[in-house]
């Protein structure tokens, strides 16, 4: 280690050493130029003989001092030279300075005390002194970084002095010589001295300088290693970042971890709970068969667990099966253990403590065998408590076969309306099978192409929707090509949320019933022997005629014929025959009569025939010849021509009569005038035939039985105010109640009841049952409600009327102002003063008397003075023409002349806004009509009081 730094230091100091002496030798060879031109000016100021030669060496030496620092300034830059070449070069150069003054050292010493005698031996010696003395000084300072630079130059300069000591021994001066030499050694010493120095100085420089370079290289590694130093502690502390990062991840998971199984504890606790609740609620019981260890591990009724000897356990189990169901369960054990089976099931009975036998089913399956001989090990299996699901089956069953059998259509849908099932009964009704069924929605399956068809349904399904029930008849046309009357009830099945889960609909066939009952009403409207319409429905649509007659039939007339000596030739035809001969004559009417309203079988030989009349149609007198005519014919009865003649009566509406007993009286009466004449003839009813004849004879019986049975009831019509629009009260207006025929309206009644004692009867009851509704209003605070009832003139002859009131009176406490009677003009004629004294006594009560459909009898104006009338009514008749000018003054003259006496005047029939406003116009004080209310049953009555709640005047 230390020769190659010795080498290196070796190395350093030589090219110090060179590049010393490149830079001083510069001024070494300046101060020559100067110590060269200083000997020469010298010479040539103090001796004035120039010399050739002294003048060429001058020359010559300051040229070549002067080449030389031109080569040392251009070839020897600093730095940029080639050791080898400046140690040459500096050789060369020294040598030739050296030699310059050793030429030098010549002329001065040698040649010039030759050639300038004024120039001594001694100025040779001075000046030759002087050049060699300074000039070594010079190469002392300069030429001493290496011995041999300053030898080069030293020794030739000092060769010519040297030999002169030898050569001119005479001429010298040895103490010259002494001080020179002297002088030359102690340079030369110097300069060995100061070249070591030099040379120690550059070893000491190179050597700081390595140390330098070291302490520059070490201060460079200190600087790397102190990066990777720090990169290493950045390395570490990002390492101990992501090592903490890590660690609170890994804690954050280990939390995560420990939670998620808390969870699943817990998770698995409640599953556990649930399993044994569920293995409850489903009455599971599992069980594990340690076959090796013979024990058993069973779960009792509390799901406790229990571990016994199996062997003891199979034989109390053997001891409370059911005998018939023993083989069985041992017969499926056995197979499964013997791996016969892949899984042990067995349904059995087992008795319970309470001695009840329960169908239970076990599963089980083997879990271990032995890997050698493969006999069971383990078995594990559960026990489930099946009773209740077997009873449901077999209910489930029972049910299934009713639907199967049942003589109804029954079906089954779901909350979204879609059939889910139904039975054969129903597919037989609807025409479709099961499978084109099931799915459809309940109405898909019928006809919806017309908009009554849709509309049905539609109700329907609203129906079902709001109130989850449908029961109701329709007639149904299936896609099929069924069609039915059927009875359909639909129910919605409902959750323990009150929401619909299912409906169930039972279809009854109603086909036949609907015929049926067709037949029936047939039967009941029409006579069966002739196909003609009865009297029952005679009497009925002649009623709605007359009822309607102001919106189309203005004029009507009715004909009611008889087969003349229709006895005699009944008995010599018999029974068939007279039969036939009706069948005839009915279908003989019927055809001659094809314009006519309708022809009807009143009974007997008895016909009637209902005509419009009308300009455009032929007269009734036509209509008859024209059936006279017809009759002219003869009949064929079994092959025998029988010529028959007819008698017939006519009587007109409105002139003959405007009731339907009236009008029937009076074409009866005509019929009888003409059988009087001897038949074959037609009359026409004239006023002035006023027999009666005998009527109604079923009628009256029937009536008297409706009487016994409380068929009759009485309806309420409101009465209004005009000034203030409150409710006055009420007409009271009776009615038949008929069980089969239903309501049936006074005028076919009324008439027949008054010809015979029954309407006192009548009479008496709509009192009492007027009474008692007054009763009811005033209990539920209508106190001033004023009710009228209809009374007619045998009422007031009788003599019952009075006491019938006070009785009403009496029995439901009302106040008498509340009643009122409404008579007609007629009543009053007859026996005036009975009559008058009769009024008298009920004015005292209170009762208020109203006269009836004034306008349509007698108007005698007389009695109105004379009888205590309080009210007038203004019959409907007047009313209904109001807007005819001089109807229109007939009802104004009458209610001017009913408040001109003192009278409360009531307007009935009002139908229009135009009546009423009219009315009121004349100061009318009530209003009674169907533009408020028709005749209402009392409970609706009571509604419309309560609806138009009465304000007390
Ligand atoms: P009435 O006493 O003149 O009764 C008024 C009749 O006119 C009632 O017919 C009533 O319904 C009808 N009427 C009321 N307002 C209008 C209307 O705006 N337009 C039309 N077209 N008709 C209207 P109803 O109830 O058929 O009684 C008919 C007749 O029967 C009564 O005529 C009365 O004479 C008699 N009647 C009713 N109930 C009884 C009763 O209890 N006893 C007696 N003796 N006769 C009674
Ligand atoms: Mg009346
Ligand atoms: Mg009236």
């Amino acid at each position: 280690m230390s020769d190659i730094q010795d080498e290196y230091i070796k190395q350093h100091v030589s090219a110090s050493q060179i590049n010393n002496t490149v830079r001083l030798s510069r001024f070494f060879i300046v101060s020559i130029l100067i110590v060269s031109a200083y000997v020469y000016g010298i010479y040539q100021f103090y001796f004035a003989k120039p010399s050739f030669y002294f003048n060429l060496w001058f020359i010559g030496t300051e040229l070549l001092c002067c080449l030389c620092l031109l080569i040392n300034s251009v070839y020897f830059k600093p730095d940029q030279f080639a050791l080898a070449h400046a140690h040459r070069w500096l050789q060369v150069q020294n040598l030739v300075i050296g030699s310059c003054i050793a030429s030098g050292m010549g002329l001065v010493y040698y040649y010039l005390p030759l050639y300038n005698p004024a120039f001594s031996h001694v100025h040779a010696l001075i000046l030759s002194a002087l050049l060699l003395i300074v000039s070594q000084a010079f190469a002392l300072t300069f030429l001493t970084q290496r011995l041999t630079y300053f030898c080069l130059a030293f020794i030739p300069a000092i060769f010519p002095y040297l030999t002169s000591q030898f050569i001119n021994t005479e001429t010298s001066d040895p103490l010259f010589h002494l001080t020179i030499n002297f002088a030359l050694i102690v340079i030369l010493l110097c300069a060995n001295i100061t070249s070591r120095i030099h040379q120690r100085i550059s070893s000491l420089y190179s050597k700081n300088n390595r140390l330098v370079e070291n302490a520059k290289q070490q201060v460079l590694w200190t600087d790397e290693l102190c990066k990777q130093l720090q990169a290493e502690i950045n390395k570490s502390k990002d390492i101990e970042l992501q090592l903490q990062l890590n660690n609170q991840l890994l804690e954050q998971k280990v939390k995560e971890r420990t939670a998620d199984i808390a969870k699943m504890n817990a998770d698995l606790e409640n599953q556990q709970q649930n399993l044994v609740l569920a293995h409850e609620i489903a009455g599971l019981r599992p069980w594990d068969w340690n076959i090796k260890d013979r024990e058993i591990l069973v779960t009792d009724s509390k799901q406790q667990k229990i571990l016994k000897p199996s062997k003891l356990h199979h034989y109390q189990l053997q001891n409370i099966i059911h005998l018939d169901d023993i083989e069985q369960f041992k017969h499926a054990m056995k197979q499964h253990l013997r791996g016969q089976s892949p899984l042990y099931e067995a349904s059995y009975r087992i008795q319970n403590s309470n001695g009840k036998w329960k169908w239970v089913h076990d599963i089980g399956r083997v879990i271990a065998r032995d890997p050698v001989n493969k006999k069971p090990l383990r078995m594990v299996g559960i026990r489930r408590d099946i009773h209740q699901e077997r009873t449901d089956q077999e209910r489930l069953k029972l049910a299934a076969s009713v639907l199967q059998q049942a003589a109804e259509g029954i079906f089954i849908l779901d909350d979204q309306l879609c059939y889910i099932d139904v039975n054969p009964f129903y597919e037989q009704l609807t025409g479709f099978t099961h499978q084109h069924i099931i799915g459809k929605n309940l109405f898909d399956i019928t006809a919806n192409h017309k908009s009554q068809q849709r509309s049905s349904h539609y109700s329907i399904l609203q129906q079902l929707e709001k109130i989850g029930e449908f029961d109701g008849e329709l007639h149904e046309e299936f896609l099929s090509g069924k069609e039915q009357t059927i009875w359909m009830h639909i129910n919605a099945i409902t959750d323990e949320q009150n929401r619909v889960t299912h409906y169930i609909g039972i279809v009854s066939d109603l086909t036949e019933r609907k015929l049926q009952e067709q037949r029936l009403s047939y039967l009941e409207n029409y006579d069966p022997l002739t196909d003609l319409p009865n009297r029952f429905y005679y009497n009925y649509q002649l009623h709605q005629y007359l009822v309607s007659q102001q919106d189309s039939i203005k004029q009507l007339a009715v004909i009611r014929l008889n087969i003349d000596r229709f006895r005699p030739l009944n008995e010599f035809l018999t029974n068939s025959g007279g039969d036939e001969l009706l069948r005839q004559v009915a279908q003989r009417l019927r055809l001659t009569n094809a314009e006519a309203l309708f022809v009807a079988h009143l009974n007997g030989d008895d016909f009637a025939i209902v005509y419009e009349i009308s300009p455009i149609h032929p007269s009734i007198q036509q209509h008859c010849e024209h059936i006279s005519k017809a009759f002219s014919l003869p009949f064929n009865i079994f092959g025998q021509d029988h010529i028959i003649t007819l008698s017939m009566g006519v009587a007109f509406y409105p002139e003959n009569g405007r009731q339907l007993d009236y009008l029937n009286n009076c074409a009866e009466q005509a019929l009888a005038e003409a059988k009087n004449l001897g038949g074959n003839t037609c009359r026409f009813y004239s006023n002035n035939n006023t027999a009666l004849l005998e009527q109604g004879i079923y009628l009256e019986r029937d009536l008297r039985h409706a009487i016994n049975n409380n068929e009759l009831i009485v309806y309420y019509q409101p009465k209004i105010n005009f000034s203030d629009r409150n409710i006055y009260g009420f007409e009271a207006l009776v009615r038949w109640n008929h069980p089969s025929k239903g309501i049936i309206p006074p005028n076919l009644f009324i008439p027949l009841a008054e010809q015979t004692s029954l309407i006192s009867d009548i009479g008496r009851i709509v009192i009492q049952q007027t009474a008692k509704q007054i009763r009811y209003w005033n209990n539920i605070g209508f106190d001033n409600i004023c009710v009228s009832v209809n009374v007619v003139a045998q009422q007031l002859q009788r003599g019952q009327l009075l006491e019938d009131l006070d009785h009403a009176i009496h029995t439901y406490n009302i106040c008498g102002s509340s009643l009122e009677l409404e008579i007609t003009e007629s009543s009053l004629l007859e026996n005036s003063v009975t009559v008058k004294n009769l009024l008298n006594e009920i004015k005292k009560r209170k009762i208020h008397i109203s006269l009836d459909d004034f306008g349509t009898g007698y108007s005698s104006l007389a009695y109105l003075a004379d009888f205590p009338i309080d009210i007038l009514k203004i019959d409907r008749s007047f009313v209904s023409k109001i807007g005819q000018n001089k109807q229109e003054a007939i009802v104004s003259a009458m209610i001017a002349m009913g408040k001109a006496m003192g009278m409360m005047v009531v307007a009935e029939g009002i139908e229009t806004k135009q009546q009423l406003e009219y009315l009121q116009d004349l100061e009318c004080d009530i209003a009674q009509g169907f533009l408020f209310s028709k005749p209402l049953p009392e409970k609706e009555a009571t509604t419309y009081l309560e609806q138009h709640r009465l304000i007390p005047s």
